[in-house]
């Protein structure tokens, strides 16, 4: 296996290789994936020296998920959802349900899950440790916010319901904390109200960064949910050029009269199955800078009230099942920062060295964040986080990235896990000032070191 769903093929702890979403860095680990929450518990017992972490559907883009010479607990099998309220829209449920099965089960209901990163393929355990954002990152803050307690198996194999009243710095050094308090065995997070399935979205076309970092700033209230695709590789008067595209969930008269007749409907298939095989160097500033012309001249200069589906709107991505192949076996990295209210021209600078680099992000995301939550190691703060995705051979790419976190780091800023594969220590250390904290509660909680990933040791977690 890499980066799939491990086979039940009846093999005790199968030695399998695997990547994060990015396809780099591979390693090599023991895969356990318990159908009962309760076998979890002899895994972190047994633990070997190089210890355990929890994997969910794999899709950070790094090592996160990877415990190279140690077990990796997959979690994709503990998936029931153990009750879902209609009333008051608390679903409960195992941590390896994934956004797509509450999406399923509470839209008829009317509910949507509070927090929808940028695909649906994420389990509810790698949500609460990543702690994770969307496109109302300025109205909801990140998914922790939305959970109501967990039970979380710790190090020593004991079970704690943690709430953020009772033991906050448990709950806060777990989200966001990448699986290293222990693992999340089961969830209450409650859910959003909705009137329909479908997004009204209004589009709008920027002709260069400062245009779109004013739009998203005047419009901040006016929207439940937004973002910027921005053309990395435009230079000078066109620098950062973008579409952005802003909505709220419709209400019944917004749809189309044939529409009303299902105004829940929500159908999540993957249309395309990408190839396995994809020539290598198919990404490059050529096909990118083609490819990015095309999208922003198609794209209409303003267009309002336009209807679009769930899976359009938040999750374009996931219409292609294994999209990520088409980096060519080097794979790619995804580089993603958050830089505070203030520092816009670190966000423009940022977009200069890599239209000068003609470094070529296939998907580049721009988003103004609300602000940050007490999470010692949560990604986001009240400013802006910019996304990008590089092929990993791209020439003179760790040179740019590490440029990139330096103006980062002096902006006051900070790059986000789920998506890192390089950073330095000491530079992550500056980036996260609470990650004193963070290991501390570590080492009163896992003296001995149980849980351990290639992203902890990497990082010194
Ligand atoms: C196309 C795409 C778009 C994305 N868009 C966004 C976005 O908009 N916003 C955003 O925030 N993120 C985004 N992400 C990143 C993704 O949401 C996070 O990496 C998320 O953590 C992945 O969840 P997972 O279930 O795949 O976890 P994995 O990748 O398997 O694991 C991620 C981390 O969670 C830990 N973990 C998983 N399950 C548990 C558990 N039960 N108990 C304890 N720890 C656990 C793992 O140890 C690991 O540290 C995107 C990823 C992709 C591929």
């Amino acid at each position: 296996m890499r980066n799939g769903e491990p086979s039940d093929g009846g093999m005790a702890n199968p030695t399998v290789t695997l990547t994060g979403w990015g396809r780099v860095e591979p390693t090599v680990a023991r895969i356990v994936a318990p159908s009962d929450p309760n076998q979890v518990a002899v895994t972190l017992k047994e633990a070997t020296s190089r210890g355990v972490i929890a994997r969910g559907l794999g899709r950070s883009y790094n090592n996160a998920a990877q415990n190279d010479g140690g077990e990796v607990v997959v979690t994709t099998r503990m998936n029931r959802i153990i009750s879902l309220d209609a009333d008051a829209g608390l679903a409960v449920c195992e941590s390896g349900v994934s956004l797509e099965q509450l999406m399923i089960s509470g839209l008829p209901a009317g509910w949507f899950v509070p927090v929808s990163p940028g695909t649906r393929q994420v389990t509810v355990g790698g949500a609460i440790a990543a702690d994770v954002h969307g496109k109302n990152h300025h109205v909801a803050g990140s998914f922790a916010q939305h959970v109501h307690w967990f039970d979380l198996l710790l190090p020593d194999g004991q079970e704690r319901r943690v709430t953020p009243a009772d033991e906050p710095r448990l709950f806060w050094a777990t989200a966001g904390g990448m699986g290293l308090t222990g693992i999340i065995l089961r969830a209450a997070v409650q859910l959003t109200k909705v009137q329909t399935s479908r997004v009204r979205v209004d589009t709008v076309r920027t002709a260069d960064i400062d245009e779109a970092l004013a739009y998203l700033s005047a419009t901040d209230s006016s929207y439940s949910y937004s973002v910027a695709w921005l053309d990395c590789l435009a230079r000078g008067a066109h620098l950062g050029r973008s579409v952005i595209t802003s909505g709220d969930f419709a209400k019944p008269d917004d749809l189309a009269p044939k529409d009303r007749q299902s105004p829940m409907e929500f159908r999540p298939v993957a249309r395309l199955n990408a190839p396995n095989i994809f020539p290598p160097g198919l990404i490059n500033h050529y096909t990118v800078a083609l490819a990015n012309e095309a999208w922003y001249r198609k794209a209409p200069r303003r267009r309002q009230g336009e209807i679009q589906t769930i899976g359009t709107f938040f999750h374009p991505l996931d219409g292609i099942r294994n999209w990520n192949r088409a980096y060519g076996p080097g794979g790619f990295r995804q580089y993603q920062f958050v830089v505070p209210v203030g520092a816009e021209s670190t966000v423009r600078t940022s977009l200069e060295q890599i239209s000068r680099a003609r470094a070529p992000s296939f998907v580049t995301v721009l988003k103004r964040f609300g602000p940050g939550n007490d999470g010692y190691l949560s990604f986001p703060m009240a400013g802006w986080t910019l996304a990008l995705d590089f092929p990993a051979r791209t020439p003179g790419l760790e040179g740019l990235l590490t440029s990139l976190d330096e103006d980062v780091l002096a902006a006051g800023g900070r790059v986000y896990l789920a998506k890192d594969s390089r950073v330095a220590p000491d530079t992550l250390a500056a980036m996260y000032p609470r990650l004193q904290e963070f290991r501390a509660v570590r080492a009163e909680l896992d003296p001995a070191c149980v849980m351990a990933s290639d992203m902890s040791r990497r990082l010194g977690l």
